[in-house]
């Protein structure tokens, strides 16, 4: 299982994040994405990086406030320097203040991924509708993930055309999310790839814990039992869409 989504950087896991890693490890996770917030999380980010942790750095709309003037700027000699898997994640959300300095952000962040030939890690909140628009108005070709996907089949599949991917993460274990669930079933296999979104998002059974990568198994199964495939299906497949979006390397095969 690769975990193409999780907020490993954080505070949250200062205390045991070796041990974190050794359970996510123990239940099958053999790589993790790493992907940034603000310029301040870049530096304990970085550092985290292994042959098996991917960062990805980026301005996240959601901290509009943190992201200075030559925010742009200074990314760009950040992904010269590190060169990240992808830029992430950027995007735009309804529910952020700003909507017109997000716009901005995104924009610049998509030109600079075109640059650097890097793909996108999207957060995307309410806001389908624009992304889509403005993906397709600048014929943005390298692609990514659409983090924690929450749209129609529709818009997935216009997604897909465009060469991404769909975050599936914790949300659909619950029986409650039942219309996630329903686009979880009838998405085509080339657009699953399996995220945590650790700490956030815990699957069912975790409700209200720091949720970590090592949950990920749940993630499998629930999408197992909705597309009526088996479990090592969704694993070969989610890891093949994961390697292939990010041009990740098979490390077993490398060794
Ligand atoms: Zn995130």
């Amino acid at each position: 299982m690769i975990d193409t989504h999780c907020h490993l950087d954080l505070a949250v896991f200062d205390e045991d994040r070796a041990a974190v890693m050794e359970r996510s490890r123990q239940a099958g996770v053999v790589q993790w994405v790493v992907p940034a917030l603000s310029l301040a999380h870049f530096p304990a980010l970085v550092a985290l990086r292994t042959p098996e942790l991917h960062v990805a750095l980026g301005l996240h709309p959601l901290f509009i406030h943190d992201h200075p003037d030559d925010g742009i700027g200074q990314l760009a000699q950040w992904v010269a320097r590190i060169q990240p898997v992808a830029l992430g994640e950027i995007g735009l959300d309804a529910t952020a203040p700003n909507q017109e300095r997000q716009q901005k952000l995104f924009a610049a962040q998509l030109d600079l991924a075109r640059e650097a030939r890097l793909p996108v890690l999207l957060h995307v909140r309410k806001c389908h509708e624009p992304v889509l628009a403005l993906l397709q108005r600048t014929a943005f070709s390298c692609g990514g993930i659409v983090h924690a996907f929450n749209g129609s089949v529709q818009q997935a599949h216009r997604y897909l055309a465009m060469g991404f991917r769909l975050g599936m993460g914790g949300v659909v274990t619950h029986e409650a999310a039942v219309r996630i669930r329903q686009m979880a079933r009838e998405v085509p296999e080339e657009a699953l790839v399996l995220e945590s979104d650790a700490p956030d998002l815990p699957p069912v059974g975790h409700r209200g814990e720091r949720n970590e990568p090592c949950h990920l198994p749940l993630v499998v199964q629930a999408l197992a039992a909705l597309r009526q495939v088996s479990q090592a299906r969704i694993v070969e497949t989610t890891t093949h869409n994961a390697r292939a979006t990010l041009g990740l390397a098979d490390l077993r095969r490398a060794e």
